[in-house]
């Protein structure tokens, strides 16, 4: 499916592979050679390859489009060695049902190659010079350097140690958006942008990191490619999931920008588990608070706080919120974030900042731990939503084989509720689902029906 080339392009033998009757639509895009770049003479162009990695990534890249966008078909060819003016440099076709799929498949192919592909492009100029072009990460060809970028910040900072450091960040919505962008202009190293949400219209008031023509778009994929267009000189990671404790892995430091308690209480149980730092904030209506938790330095359940159900809180969507106040607290929350990744502490890790944005006064609460707290050392059983069916006692059962997804989410969740399925797999997402609806007590009938057999 993805090749790399060291010699010319043959468009019609491309094209010829994916003919297919059964399709209704191709798309095609090719990237040229072109004779100049920013003001400069272009004579020809070289690129460099590490071949094994990107012929594996590049087919990782396709297979994901074809899942995604529901592509009959898809080839991509990419040059390596000396180019010519006019040659092509990548080619990518892709078959589908409708056109619209298409399209936006190879939309996705282009940018996905631009970022993670080991290829790199050096020009040479009418001019007999040339040059290596910097496009690691970009859409766009960068000649300044990392040092000049910095330069306003490196006196009131430790860069080498943001250079190095590696944060997580759980929800890339009201606060998640100016969080990252902080993180990511102050130059952390590493990025992990975790969100399985989809971009709404109504959510761009406060997640400026999107615009209204990128509704129905994946937030974690989107922030991404906004951080790398902001700052290339980072890595950021977008993973298109629930918060799910792995993420965790490699992480120094966690940012809990969620909006619902169960993903709180995770995000909470696990950093403790792994003996992570993580920084915590809410919104409520113009009220916020951030807390920085550190491993032995107290947690929520210290003094017996359990998971609450959503549905006695609300949040963002249902209560209503300003952009202006998620922002104030997404960018504390980063603030704190950088104080602690540069110097070891900050300080929400003695007491929780409490603010209200309407009358601009701020409360402290200091932090006591218990000493004894099992959580605060470790020892926790993280919540899952997967029931064994020993386990499943006065709780209904109910098969959802033949209910649709809408027909599941409106069941009546009174109680402990077990949903099952074939084998395990829908029941569980449908229970994810309903517990980030707020319904904290339904779980997944671990192995299905077949366990029940
Ligand atoms: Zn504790």
């Amino acid at each position: 499916m993805f090749s790399i080339s060291d010699v010319t392009l043959n468009r019609d033998e491309l094209h010829g592979t994916l003919a297919n009757t059964t399709a209704g639509a191709i798309v095609v895009f090719e990237g040229w050679v072109r004779n100049h770049n920013e003001g400069k003479k272009v004579s020809s162009l070289e690129y460099q390859v590490y071949k094994e990695l990107a012929l594996k990534e590049g087919d990782k890249i396709l297979s994901e489009a074809k899942e995604k966008f529901n592509l009959h078909q898809v080839m991509c060819a990419h040059r390596e060695g000396h180019l010519a003016l006019g040659d092509i440099a990548i080619w990518i076709g892709a078959t589908a049902s409708h056109r619209d799929d298409a399209f936006k498949a190879t939309r996705y192919i282009i940018d996905e190659i631009k970022h993670r592909l080991p290829v790199w492009k050096k020009e040479h100029y009418v001019d007999q010079k040339a040059e290596w072009v910097f496009c690691r990460h970009h859409h766009h060809h960068v000649h300044f350097n990392e040092a000049d970028f910095y330069k306003k910040q490196e006196i009131v900072t430790n860069q080498a140690k943001l250079r190095e450091a590696r944060v997580l960040v759980v929800g890339a919505g009201g606060l998640g958006c100016p969080a990252l962008i902080n993180l990511a202009a102050a130059g952390v190293g590493l990025v992990r942008v975790v969100d399985y949400d989809t971009i709404s219209i109504s959510n761009i008031h406060r997640q400026f990191l999107y615009s209204p023509n990128l509704v129905g778009e994946k937030k974690a994929v989107v922030a991404r490619s906004r951080l790398l267009e902001l700052n290339p000189f980072i890595e950021v990671e977008s993973i298109t999931e629930r918060f799910s404790p792995e993420h965790l892995a490699g992480i120094d430091l966690v940012l809990d920008c969620t909006d619902n308690m169960a993903t709180k209480f995770l995000i909470h149980d696990a950093c403790f588990k792994f003996a992570t730092p993580f920084i915590s904030a809410g919104v409520f209506k113009s009220e916020g608070q951030v807390r920085t938790f550190i491993p032995s330095k107290g947690c929520l359940r210290c003094h017996g706080a359990v998971t609450p159900d959503d549905s006695l809180l609300g949040n963002c969507n249902d209560f209503g919120v300003l952009g202006a106040t998620t922002s104030v607290l997404g960018s504390i929350q980063a603030s704190e974030a950088l104080e602690f990744l540069a110097y070891g502490a900050n300080s929400t890790s003695e007491s929780t900042l409490y603010l209200n944005l309407k009358t601009l006064t701020q409360l402290r609460i200091k932090h006591s731990a218990r000493p004894d707290c099992p959580v605060c050392k470790g020892d926790v059983e993280l919540e899952t939503c997967d029931l064994e069916v020993e386990s499943i006692g006065e709780a209904r059962l109910i098969d959802i084989r033949n209910l649709s997804d809408e027909e599941v989410k409106n069941l009546n969740f009174t109680g402990k509720v077990v949903l099952s399925c074939h084998r395990g797999v829908r029941s569980r997402k449908m229970a994810e689902v309903c517990r980030s609806q707020g319904h904290q007590h339904v779980f997944s009938l671990k192995g299905g029906a077949t366990s029940l057999a």
